[in-house]
């Protein structure tokens, strides 16, 4: 197959979403977006839209040792342990929802993680982002790379592409490494969660006086959101903060 016939189904398929009319995710109708107006004005909100979220360790802010230039640190489970007692009080990361994860949003929600539909990230992207703190750079929530190639894409990582044009100065999107496969947190209980995946995450990027912004499309206990924040302050990051598109309220 020639590069040419090869890329037709690719640009087909931009074309379709793109410009040809589409119908609404939840009622069907014609629609220019992935919801129409009315379906949209029905998604349940999330209120309050922002809560502070108790993290796995106590999360403290500030950079870890060593100057701008020194390489993010190697440290065994039990030395982030001590570090994360050692670090002054906790600071808190702040986590921003738009819609809570009930009927219909849980559908919408849903039909975008497992449909792949882009549009349900720009509605939420262009809605959510105007209550959002000044960020240096996002952060989408990672998949294991198997789950990734399974899957074939990272609803975090489109959110985030979607959230980065409507936020000043367009920031950066970074990469988090999940460093090994761990149970699906749904069963477990919060404590349950916690422990499922403390130490999951990396961060090899330099964060230092960083101001950056997690990305997730569902936020339950924010136990992998806590994860990834506490391997974001490891890397020297000043503030972190969260984003998701809906709240589960248990
Ligand atoms: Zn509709």
């Amino acid at each position: 197959m020639s590069m040419s016939t090869a890329l037709i189904p690719t640009i087909c398929s931009f074309i379709e979403r793109s410009w040809l009319p589409r119908t609404c995710l939840l009622c069907g109708a014609g629609s220019r977006y992935a919801l129409c107006e009315p379906c949209l004005a029905e998604l349940p909100e999330q209120v309050p839209a922002e809560e502070a979220l108790a993290g796995a360790m106590p999360i403290a802010g500030g950079p870890s040792q060593g100057g701008p230039c020194a390489a993010p640190p190697e440290r065994s489970e039990r030395e982030r342990e001590e570090s994360a007692r050692a670090r002054p009080a906790a600071q808190s990361v702040t986590a921003h929802t738009l819609w809570r994860y009930a009927e219909p949003a849980d559908r919408v929600v849903i039909g975008f993680k497992y449909g792949g539909d882009a549009g349900v990230a720009r509605l939420w992207a262009a809605r959510v982002a105007g209550g959002l703190p000044a960020v240096d750079a996002l952060i989408p929530m990672p998949m294991h790379a198997q789950r990734l190639a399974d899957r074939g894409q990272n609803p975090a990582e489109v959110m985030a592409s979607a959230l980065a044009r409507h936020l000043p100065g367009r920031p950066p999107l970074l990469r988090a490494t999940k460093t090994r496969m761990t149970a699906r947190q749904q069963g477990l209980d919060r404590k349950g969660r916690l422990a499922n995946v403390a130490g999951a995450y990396r961060i090899d990027q330099h964060l230092h006086g960083m101001r950056v912004l997690l990305v997730d499309d569902v936020l339950t206990t924010g136990a992998s959101l806590s994860a990834v924040a506490e391997a974001a302050f490891d890397a020297g990051a000043d503030e972190v903060s969260a984003v998701a598109m809906a709240r589960a309220v248990p």
